[in-house]
């Protein structure tokens, strides 16, 4: 049973992720304002309202900034850790419904699961997902300053992979941002660097995964093209001629599929001799 998903914002500016598979709707993250978050849901075809669940990975603005108005204009009910209800100020706000869990918990959704991961964030209680139907999976992680030995293990049985890929080491360092942030940003509860990424493709990819997507890039401190290049020359490094990676833009993207597993998935031998 295959799945698939939508970026519908990708960065500083707002993060959201529209999953669907299993006869269910997740969102993971509604870091844009409430009427955005509906139109692009709309343009994807879906009715805000038969979302079964929106999923906050944290309190940050870029991901949970539309979440209580979102649920309390079309019904859905929020999921998240304690530490992003009491962070985000969810209290107060007249939400459908709020259900706490804890990173190792899952959550059904007729044949939809979402398992939370703890992750190393400078928030209350961040969280990545694996999204599951039956035979397929996502791995999801944006906001995390290193990648731990447990969510390189759960990612490693996933067909696909979001992940952020936020700055350039050199770009940050360069750049205009405040010393304290840059260090923030830099150390082990800020963001994942391009090279990063560059390392969980080289080294700690499954042999399930087909796609990559990039996500959460920084405008100030990365380049598309430098994000893409040094993913790209991972996979070479690991002769992953078969994984596909995408960029997301910050207005999000397209729907990207995530089939069952076809049956002799080793990589050809001709593909490996290219390297
Ligand atoms: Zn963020
Ligand atoms: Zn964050």
């Amino acid at each position: 049973m295959s799945l698939r998903f939508r970026l519908l914002g990708s960065g500083s500016e707002g993060n959201a992720t529209l999953v669907e598979g299993g006869g269910a709707r997740v969102l993971l993250d509604a870091g844009l304002g409430p009427r955005q978050l509906a139109e692009r849901l709309q343009s994807a075809g879906v009715d805000p309202a038969a979302l079964d669940a929106v999923f906050v990975s944290h309190e940050h603005g870029d991901h949970a900034r539309g979440a209580a108005a979102f649920s309390r204009r079309f019904g859905v009910p929020l999921f998240g850790t304690h530490g992003t209800f009491v962070a985000a100020g969810f209290a107060s706000a007249k939400i459908a419904r709020y259900e706490s869990v804890v990173a190792g918990d899952t959550r059904s959704f007729r044949r939809l699961t979402v398992k939370t991961l703890a992750v190393p964030h400078d928030a209350a209680g961040p969280l990545a997902f694996v999204v599951s139907t039956a035979s397929v999976s996502l791995g999801h992680a944006t906001d995390l300053g290193h990648l731990s030995r447990a969510l390189v293990a759960a990612f490693r049985g996933c067909d696909a992979l979001l992940v952020e890929s936020n700055y350039d080491p050199a770009l940050l360092r360069d750049g205009p941002y405040p010393w304290s942030l840059k260090e923030r940003i830099l150390g082990p509860f800020g963001h994942l660097s391009n090279g990063d990424v560059g390392r969980l493709l080289e080294k700690g990819l499954g042999p399930r995964c087909r796609k990559v997507v990039l996500a959460h890039l920084s405008r100030k401190n990365n380049h598309p093209e430098l994000a893409l290049m040094s993913s790209e020359e991972a996979l070479g490094r690991a002769r992953r001629g078969d994984v596909r990676v995408t960029l997301a833009a910050p207005d999000g993207t397209g729907w990207i599929g995530v089939g069952a597993p076809r049956k002799a998935q080793a990589p050809a031998q001709g593909q490996l001799r290219l390297f």
